[in-house]
């Protein structure tokens, strides 16, 4: 016997929703600006390797990786000429090698730079950098007083060709850091001058995620790095709302790519007056029927979602009771006549007339969107559906 593992449960990616979600973008971005997909955090937990390809084949040629490893896994997964850029920072070797690729990176520091002046000149191949500047936020990048100094090193060679200079913005997903980010803009338009008097390079800037496309259109410039809203989520409540009043006639324009199932592998009524699983979390007040599923904390379905999750099974809504273990978690399914072993289950998405979207599943936990996603782990086996 030949041994062949079956996942305890599997992820849906949705091609015509990413279909759907690239078209809403492209349409909200004037035409010369760049859409780069991120897709960093294993493409937010859509999974790189499958995600690559399949946003390739939907468009997509600009992609945005955070490592040097995500960066190698794209390469390795997707087919077809597209730009590659790691907005992360590269030690040397990881430096070489993206250079080696062709591969486009960000320049945060004096360090990094130095570090890009030694690749060049040992390998006497040209460098596409992103200069990234400090704007507010106080995480990476050069002070916008650098200029000059970054400049003389890069006129050192000719082989250093900036691709591009960027910032982040300090969450402009909220309305309460509006000011942070117009200081932000702001700085990040003097930096802009001082390059666009460069005459042998023509770098583009960009500065906007997903968050700030739909809040500060007027300043998305030549590109925009957008994560979130591909994968059919906006940045959060604040900016679906404001979304929303601008565009009352569509009110959801994006469709979730992500879907998460599970089957059930036992099922049981429970006497009342007993507890179920460890402990005494969950009590019975009556007869409860209870079905159980194979997927635990060791696999993304966070502990805090004992006694609080839902599921979808048979099209209804049922409860999680009880604490979530590492490999399992039980299910309320005393209402449910027919539920049987082996029965789909539905954890993040819809079945019948019901929906479990990640936003109502994080609220649940605690966590947001993104974190949610990007903790589902590597091991789970995505499926492209249509
Ligand atoms: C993650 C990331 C983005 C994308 O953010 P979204 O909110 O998902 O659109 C853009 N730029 C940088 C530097 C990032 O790290």
């Amino acid at each position: 016997m030949q041994y062949k593992p079956e996942p305890t449960s599997w992820i849906e990616i949705s091609k015509s929703a990413l279909e759907q979600n690239i078209r809403f973008i492209q349409k909200t971005l004037p035409e010369k600006t760049t859409f780069s997909a991120v897709v960093k955090g294993d493409a937010y937990g859509h999974g790189i390797e499958t995600y690559g390809p399949l946003a390739y084949e939907c468009g997509i040629r600009h992609f945005s990786v955070y490592s040097a490893q995500e960066a190698y896994q794209l390469l390795q997964s997707v087919r077809g000429e597209f730009v590659l850029m790691i907005m992360g920072t590269l030690n040397h070797h990881e430096m070489m090698w993206a250079i080696e690729h062709n591969i486009e990176f960000y320049v945060p520091n004096f360090h990094s730079l130095e570090n890009v002046l030694k690749c060049v000149k040992k390998s006497n191949l040209n460098a596409k950098i992103h200069l990234e500047f400090e704007t507010g936020m106080n995480r990476t990048g050069f002070s916008p007083k650098d200029f000059k100094q970054i400049m003389s090193k890069i006129n050192e060679t000719d082989l250093i060709e900036i691709k591009g200079v960027c910032t982040h913005l300090a969450g402009s997903e909220s309305i309460a850091n509006y000011k942070r980010i117009k200081d932000q803009i702001q700085q990040f338009q003097k930096v802009k001058k001082k390059f666009e008097l460069l005459e042998n390079h023509a770098p583009k800037f960009h500065i906007a995620c997903s968050a700030a496309v739909l809040r500060y259109p007027k300043y998305l410039f030549d590109m925009v790095r957008i994560g979130i809203l591909q994968y059919g989520f906006f940045p959060n409540n604040e900016t679906y709302i404001h979304h929303y009043l601008k565009q009352p006639e569509e009110p959801n324009p994006l469709k979730r790519v992500i879907s998460w199932k599970s089957k059930i592998i036992e099922i049981k009524t429970v006497k009342a007056g007993e507890f179920i699983g460890y402990g005494t979390s969950y009590y019975t007040n009556i007869p409860t029927k209870i079905a159980i599923l194979p997927v635990g904390y060791a696999y993304g379905y966070s502990r805090k979602l004992s006694n609080q999750g839902k599921a979808l099974v048979n099209g209804f809504r049922v409860d999680v009771i009880g604490s979530v273990n590492m490999n399992m978690l039980t299910l309320d399914v005393t209402n449910l006549p027919d539920v049987q072993i082996g029965d789909e289950v539905v954890l993040i998405g819809s079945q019948g007339e019901q929906t479990i979207s990640v936003a109502s599943f994080s609220e649940n936990s605690n966590q947001l969107n993104y974190e949610l996603l990007a903790r589902l782990p590597k091991d789970i086996k995505r499926i492209v559906v249509d």
